[in-house]
């Protein structure tokens, strides 16, 4: 079976195959990772080397923590203006239902912080299918921070590298949640970046941080501790019990990543399974996929059958022939195959041979 889920979503195989292996009795110590102390030598060694191979993937700075936190992306939405909302305004950049939650959650909690929030540019508009145009944006200049999501998992809509940055000097934070990890990004341009873990990282409920030193230790007097990064950086991420099994089967889904030759190897390997599924709906009249060619996502393409009425059909063959959890999200309707960095090329060949075939049946 070809898992097209957007999240949580599928895992290199070879993983899950090592996890299953270790889970009674991890590397000889007598139980599997889920029963062992955090605090003890053996899970030290896994989030110690966990992290090392994550910065090593990343090329993260020296002068960047990184953060093993729980509560998911969603709970970074508050935790970014506890932690960095000042007196100043932090500016949203909304491309997307993901950075309109975000932006919603600062609006919410800004009052009580002390700070504001301002919208700095939106494309809902045009139904958030395209990004941000440089024009489009009001940037504060002393803004606190600049939050934008650079992968829109439910619109499909990806900030690549080639994409523009915002010009400024405040610090970006960044959700990566649906594209971390699976193509090299210059971390030093970002003061936060953050990943809720179930796309390409492992299982759900663990979110990865990685803030820039300086923006550590400015949280705001109402902030509880356990939510509080300067703390959970002085701890370690173990302020309390941390989310081990999520660490351990992310610290597998990374040495799987070095074995495959690291982001520059798999990020070759996603722009072709990309193009291959683009290409072939852009050449058909049977499929269509709505946002703008230079926005378009690698890893979440939602694409719509012109006859809306063959969607129960199409999903239903779809699951006969081995493929699932195709269905788009409500919001944009349609069908949504995300091909993050454990769904192969041959899983993507497969479904494009089914498109054609159903095309071909129904046209
Ligand atoms: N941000 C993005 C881009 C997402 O795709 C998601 C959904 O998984 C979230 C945030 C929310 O993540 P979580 O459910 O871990 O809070």
């Amino acid at each position: 079976v070809f898992n097209f889920s957007a999240g949580p979503a599928a895992l290199p195989e070879p993983v899950l195959r090592q996890a299953a292996l270790e889970m009674l009795d991890w590397h000889g110590a007598g139980c599997g990772v889920m029963e062992m102390s955090h605090r003890g030598k053996e899970f030290t060694a896994i989030i110690e080397q966990a992290e090392s191979d994550f910065r090593e993937l990343l090329a993260i700075p020296a002068n960047y923590r990184v953060l093993f936190l729980q509560g998911g992306a969603t709970q970074q939405f508050a935790q970014i203006p506890m932690n960095l909302l000042d007196g100043r305004a932090a500016d949203y950049l909304v491309t997307g239902t993901w950075s309109k939650k975000a932006f919603k959650e600062a609006e919410h909690l800004a009052g009580g912080l002390g700070g504001r929030v301002r919208l700095a540019g939106s494309t809902e508009a045009d139904g958030f299918t395209r990004l941000l145009r440089a024009n489009e944006l009001d940037l504060d200049p002393q803004a606190a921070y600049v939050h934008l999501c650079t992968n829109e998992t439910i619109h499909g809509v990806e900030l690549g590298e080639a994409a523009y940055l915002p010009a400024t000097s405040a610090p970006l934070v960044a959700d990566m949640s649906s594209h971390i990890l699976s193509r090299p990004v210059d971390v030093s341009r970002y003061g936060l970046i953050y990943a809720g873990a179930q796309k390409n990282i492992g299982p759900s409920g663990l979110v990865i941080v990685i803030v820039r030193d300086d923006l550590i230790g400015r949280a705001n007097a109402v902030t509880p501790s356990v939510m509080d990064y300067k703390v959970m950086a002085e701890n370690g991420s173990m302020l309390n019990t941390p989310p081990t099994y999520g660490i351990y089967i992310a610290g597998l889904v990374f040495q799987w990543l070095k074995a495959q030759g690291g982001l520059a190897a798999i990020e070759a390997c996603n722009i072709k399974k990309a193009n291959l599924l683009y290409e072939f709906i852009d050449a058909s009249d049977f499929y269509e996929n709505r946002v703008e060619r230079g926005s378009r996502s690698r890893m979440n393409i939602p694409f719509l059958l012109r006859d809306e009425t063959l969607n129960d059909p199409f999903l239903a063959g779809a699951k006969a022939a081995g493929l699932t959890q195709l269905k788009g999200h409500k919001l944009v309707g349609g069908m949504r195959a995300s091909i993050y960095n454990a769904m192969s090329l041959d899983g993507v060949r497969a479904l494009v041979d089914y498109m054609r075939d159903f095309a071909a049946r129904h046209g």
